[in-house]
């Protein structure tokens, strides 16, 4: 399509149509018959989604940092120790919130931008405080630096800890296995991975991040978040009865519904294979026309976004130049390197041909650009990974 150009930035994203038609569906009434529905099979389906066959799901309106706050004023009382892994720009942001509602927050954080603290420091660390929780980033957006959720979560479990996992960059697309892996809260938003125009926090609870929440001493500093208000709606549409808080986004959970239905089909192994597939071929490409990334290490990387540095001679001002080419990218976001690198997004309906007009899209604008590489090299690295 003629002047057609591709959102790759890590959210929000390209959507299908079909979610794009189930956001212009007649607004129903919150408490129809088919509204109610509706939102009690896309209860159902986060479970499945976030492989929690024994969790709580909670879909309110808000963005991923609501998602982020209800997590914390539901489960954290003032005076409680919280250890922050920290990997970037939005684990600031969830040990700020943490802060808000009172909690003493500790953070361990690897001295080097692109790296994750050890199992081995965190555990030190678990050591020396009375933890109640531990909150970490599972894929840091600003640095594309990808958390071992199922290490911690073991480390949470052996010592008693609350484990909460902001996931508002991974779920649906990078592996999360959030009951088997012993995450406590497990939390997004739904315009990346999951595939819905922004405006939907999204999470699910464990039994004992429950039952925190229910013998809490406090109550919970924020009214539109307790889970007092939410916890019996939620429960009510599930057994397919309409029930009020506030008034529910019904067309965002009409497309929320018919995207988690396609993730669904799609099945969650395929999906995670898919995301690592089209994000080696990405990473290819990268390597192979000379961009180093953020991340010290491929284990280290997150399978839903790439951020490479620029190389030496180019700077941001090459982005509306791979726009004008055909991808939309994003630009740095850490605050001690935001000048020096760009991201891109490759999640949800991602598929290899938008993988390789990316790619020929940089190309493009880094030849425009000045910078000297062999052209066509990384859609060559490309295609031979996705054609193995
Ligand atoms: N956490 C992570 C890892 C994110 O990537 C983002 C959004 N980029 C947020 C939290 C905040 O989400 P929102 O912008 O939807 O409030």
């Amino acid at each position: 399509m003629k002047n057609r150009k591709l959102l790759m930035i890590p959210g929000p994203i390209e959507f299908t149509p079909e979610v794009m038609r189930a956001m212009g569906m007649p607004t129903a009434s919150h408490v129809a018959p088919n509204f109610v529905d509706c939102m009690g099979q896309a209860l159902e389906r986060m479970r499945e989604v976030f492989l929690c066959p024994g969790g709580q799901p909670f879909i309110v309106a808000g963005s991923g940092t609501m998602a982020m706050d209800m997590a914390a004023c539901n489960v954290i009382e003032p005076g409680d120790n919280v250890l922050v892994v920290n990997t970037g720009y939005f684990s600031d942001r969830f040990g700020a919130i943490m802060e808000r509602y009172g909690a003493r927050v500790t953070y361990v954080k690897a001295t080097t931008i692109g790296d994750m603290p050890s199992l081995d420091e965190v555990e030190a660390e678990i050591g020396k405080a009375d933890y109640k929780g531990l909150v970490v980033t599972h894929v840091d957006t600003s640095t594309a630096v990808r958390a071992d959720i199922k290490g911690l979560g073991g480390l949470c479990r052996k010592h008693g800890i609350l484990s909460i996992v902001d996931g508002v960059c991974s779920v649906a697309g990078e592996e999360l296995r959030q009951e088997e892996w012993g995450v406590d809260i497990a939390l997004t938003a739904c315009q990346k991975a999951i595939g819905v125009p922004p405006g939907l926090a999204l999470l699910v609870a464990s039994p004992k991040a429950i039952e925190t929440f229910k013998n809490r001493s406090t109550p919970v500093g924020n009214y539109y978040s307790d889970w007092a208000n939410w916890l019996p709606v939620m429960e009510s549409y599930e057994a397919r009865k309409a029930a009020y808080f506030g008034t529910p986004a019904v067309n965002l959970v009409w497309a929320l519904n018919v995207s988690l239905g396609q993730i669904l089909a799609e099945g969650m192994d395929n999906r995670f294979a898919r995301h690592r597939l089209m994000s080696d071929a990405f990473k290819a490409a990268m390597n192979a026309i000379g961009l180093k990334q953020i991340p010290v290490s491929a284990d280290k990387a997150a399978n839903t976004l790439t951020a490479p540095y620029f190389p030496e001679g180019v700077n941001g001002s090459v982005l509306p130049l791979i726009a004008k080419a055909g991808a939309i990218l994003a630009g740095g976001l850490h605050a001690e390197i935001k000048e020096k690198y760009f991201r891109v997004g490759h999640m949800g309906v991602v598929n290899a041909s938008d993988i390789l007009a990316t790619v020929g899209a940089i190309e493009s604008g880094f030849a425009k650009a000045g910078y000297k590489f062999e052209h066509g090299a990384g859609l060559a690295a490309a295609q031979i990974v996705l054609l193995k």
